[in-house]
């Protein structure tokens, strides 16, 4: 084993969206045996660079679910931005249909000014027409989406896209499963685009030639290590490409059923450190409670 290429939402991260104490030793552990540990997240760069940096866990990170690649100094390693041209075109979709979207580029996460507002306001309507719904799920899911770091809010589109900066990944997110559906078949046909999804309220949308695969494949290429000598931890639809590539795949016990049926083996949950059992059990054949983690300082 010489590389672990982990996912953060539902993977890495609990459901407070923290890293815990043991997956952070965990990864100190795989790095201080010079396995290279890397971070491959939908997330925006800055936002994963955040996450890591209150860990105090420095990677290589693969970030808007492939679209770009930082090394550990910082260094963009590989770039694949939208057309400008597909991201107006899906700006003018989410805008007549009433989606709230956001567009992730090399600066920040852009949202429109009102769209929180609009967002809980169809949250409500569907909780009054679903009485039986379990509204703090809801809730809860939608405070993690605005928990994330980098937000800009604007009040005309046009001015984002006049903007010099690089439009990696655009997510559109409803509680309202055949607005989403609807959506997913519609770019779902577009060529230039790829379609992943990281949960059943959203979709995302990135240059087709971005994959967490592809630039996993990129980078372990660009750092000679091979993808059989390659583990890879997700739980979700946009973790696939990346778990099909490489020797060792780990599902987490929090995944989807299709994502477990592809995966070679199966650890905890995020909330019980699946990923600090993953590597121990296959870079040390120990488990997380026989191994001394008071071992493992903090840098
Ligand atoms: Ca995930």
């Amino acid at each position: 084993m010489r590389l672990i290429a982990i996912d953060l939402d539902g993977t890495l991260l609990n459901h407070r969206k923290e890293i815990s104490k043991e997956n952070i030793k965990a990864i100190k552990y795989a790095q201080s045996l010079g396995i290279e540990v890397i971070i491959s997240t939908g997330r925006a760069y800055f936002d994963a660079l955040s996450i890591c940096k209150k860990a105090q866990i420095s990677t290589y990170i693969i970030s808007y679910t492939g679209a770009s690649i930082h090394s550990k100094k910082g260094e963009q390693i590989s770039s694949i931005p939208m057309n400008k041209k597909d991201v107006e075109e899906a700006i003018k979709y989410f805008k007549e249909y009433n989606f709230y979207y956001e567009i992730a580029t090399s600066n920040g996460i852009y949202t429109h000014l009102n769209s929180r507002e609009k967002l809980q306001a169809e949250t409500d309507m569907i909780k009054k027409a679903n009485p039986e719904l379990d509204a703090t799920v809801l809730q809860d899911t939608m405070e993690i989406q605005f928990n994330q770091s980098g937000f800009v809010f604007f009040e005309n589109y046009k001015e984002v896209l006049k903007k010099d900066e690089d439009f990696f990944s655009m997510l559109a997110f409803s509680f309202d499963n055949f607005k989403i559906k609807t959506g997913r078949k519609h770019f779902e046909r577009m060529k230039h685009l790829s379609l992943f999804s990281s949960g059943s309220h959203n979709f995302e949308l990135v240059n087709s030639l971005a994959s967490k695969g592809n630039a996993l494949e990129k980078l372990s290429a660009l750092l000679d290590i091979s993808l059989d000598q390659s583990m890879a931890i997700g739980d979700s639809h946009n973790d696939i490409s990346m778990l099909e590539r490489v020797n060792y795949s780990v599902a987490m016990g929090n995944a989807n059923d299709d994502i477990k049926s592809l995966c070679k083996f199966i650890t905890h949950s995020n909330d019980d450190n699946g990923v600090a059992h993953a590597i121990y059990k296959f870079i040390s054949s120990q488990t997380i409670e026989d191994y001394d983690l008071s071992d493992i300082s903090l840098a």
